[in-house]
């Protein structure tokens, strides 16, 4: 299935280029109008959750214990510890993370194959706050038609000059200050809120905390206030791929051509020629709502963010013109052409794509939580020297060098007893069974030394690092190698 370009950006080939060529087109400012219905009110109940969410998990507090982190999420860089309630990882669980976005991305994969750009529509952070700032300004400046209006007056001491002045003054000064929030709440997931909320204020937060809350509330300014849907058009590549995802059983915002063609207003019909016109009146609402500037009329196109705001539109005129709703709905191509054609058409949401998409992700989301239920609190990591990789003593055993790492991820201390199993007739300094011991939440590192006689040290061996926790009875271990002349 493919994407069209907007005819409204972008020249059609058979048309002369104009006379003064340029590859810089200017922006053309999109004024969406509000819009009541459906698709708005879901829009707005996710958008909700998605801020609710976001701005209220830094402040959620989860007993660990004494001298650990009371945030219930935190991606404590100091100590390399990302905590998600119960769950702690450190920096060798990055493959945790690895799985998380595989599983992100094909849930992105499999909602998009069954309903187009849902993502881009109503969850996508840039969407939900551009949202949000266009409500601002809605309530401020009023709906599109007053916006325009006011936009093409001029700045001045008279009375219009002024009431555009502080209208704009006040939008940017409540989108600066959603911005800071919106900045703000980002910084508290690296920090303790509580406590960065009371140092930020007080003067005593350290540089870091101050530099990148600015940076987040510009940037959460510039691309929610200013930049809004050229960020989904130009700057996101996401766009770019999605159509590889959908085809002709997707369910997207389409308008139903076969319904609405041929469009023109009713009222200007010409009865003395018969023409027979489509439910189409041709009144724009679904342009104007559109919070890209697009026409859906046009066909699936870049710009589209499956937001079903045209719908809605839509559906207002159609009720008012007393018509059958779902003018522009939810649907796919294929139905809609074999309505055209004059037959009905099922769903078919269970695909070749679907099967595919849902089995990596069942495999994905089994391999995390074995991983994850599987997870223990104790880690061992060996590193063998590599110069020189063994060395021959002056009573001809072959001695190899070790830097061994146990990391004890409890939130208290801990025993262990670490034995070695390899070559015939091995030894071990400090020690072949060694008693050690570590504190809480720490790594403790050991640097151990493993001899063998010449007659049993010859070309590479296996050398088994075994470790009893016996504090909670957990045990691991380490497959390393033992090196001697070949
Ligand atoms: S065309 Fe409709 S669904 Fe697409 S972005 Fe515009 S309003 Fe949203
Ligand atoms: S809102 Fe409906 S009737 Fe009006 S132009 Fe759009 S598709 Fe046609």
């Amino acid at each position: 299935m493919g994407v069209m370009e907007t005819k409204r950006r972008v020249p059609k080939a058979d048309q002369p280029p104009p006379q003064s060529s340029s590859l810089y087109a200017n922006r053309v400012r999109v004024y969406p109008r509000a819009v009541r219905g459906l698709d708005r009110r879901v829009k707005w109940a996710i958008l909700a959750v998605c801020l609710g969410v976001y701005y209220v998990t830094p402040w959620l507090r989860w007993d660990r214990g004494p001298g650990r982190p009371s945030q219930a999420v935190l991606l404590d860089i100091a100590t390399e510890r990302f905590f998600f309630f119960n769950l702690e990882f450190w920096p060798q669980d990055v493959f945790y993370l690895a799985g998380l976005l595989v599983l992100g991305a094909v849930t992105l994969f499999l909602v998009t194959s069954l309903f187009g750009r849902l993502w881009c529509g109503y969850t996508c952070p840039q969407t939900v706050w551009t949202d949000v700032f266009m409500a601002i300004e809605r309530w401020i400046e009023g709906d599109r038609n007053e916006r325009m209006r006011r936009d093409q007056r001029a700045f001045g001491l008279n009375r219009q000059g002024l009431d555009k002045a502080w209208r704009k003054l006040s939008k940017h000064a409540i989108w600066l200050a959603v911005s800071f929030w919106t900045g703000g709440a980002w910084i508290m997931y690296f920090a303790d809120a509580p406590t960065t909320v009371v140092q930020f204020w007080s003067g005593t937060a350290p540089a870091p905390i101050y530099i990148y809350t600015f940076l987040f509330t510009s940037t959460t300014y510039v691309l929610a206030g200013w930049a809004r849907e050229q960020v989904c058009t130009y700057m996101c590549p996401w766009p770019r791929f999605q159509s590889a995802m959908l085809d002709e059983q997707t369910i997207t915002v389409t308008y139903q051509a076969w319904r609405g063609e041929p469009r023109g207003h009713h009222l200007k019909l010409d009865a003395a020629a018969g023409a027979r016109l489509g439910d189409c009146v041709d009144c724009m609402a679904c342009v104007h709502a559109c919070p890209t500037g697009i026409d859906i009329r046009d066909g699936m196109q870049l710009e589209c963010i499956n937001c079903g705001l045209c719908a809605d539109a839509c559906n207002e005129v159609m009720g008012k013109l007393g018509r059958a709703k779902g003018l522009i709905t939810w649907d796919t191509l294929a139905r809609q052409n074999a309505r055209k054609a004059g037959r009905q058409e099922k769903l078919h949401l269970w695909r070749a794509r679907t099967f595919v998409y849902l089995g990596v992700l069942l495999v994905a989301i089994s391999a995390m939580g074995v991983a994850l239920a599987m997870r223990t609190h104790t880690a061992i990591a060996v590193a063998h020297d590599r110069m020189p990789l063994f060395v021959r003593l002056t009573n001809g055993d072959i001695r190899n060098g070790y830097m061994v790492d146990i990391s004890n991820k409890m939130g208290r201390p801990a025993d262990y007893v670490l034995t070695l199993d390899g070559p015939k007739g091995l030894t071990a300094r400090p020690a072949g069974v060694m008693h050690l011991h570590a504190a809480a939440d720490s790594i403790l590192e050991l640097r151990v030394w493993v001899s063998a006689p010449p007659e049993s040290a010859h070309g590479s061996q296996r050398l088994l690092f075994r470790l009893h926790n016996l504090t909670n009875g957990e045990k691991v271990r380490y497959e390393s190698v033992f090196l001697g002349p070949k």
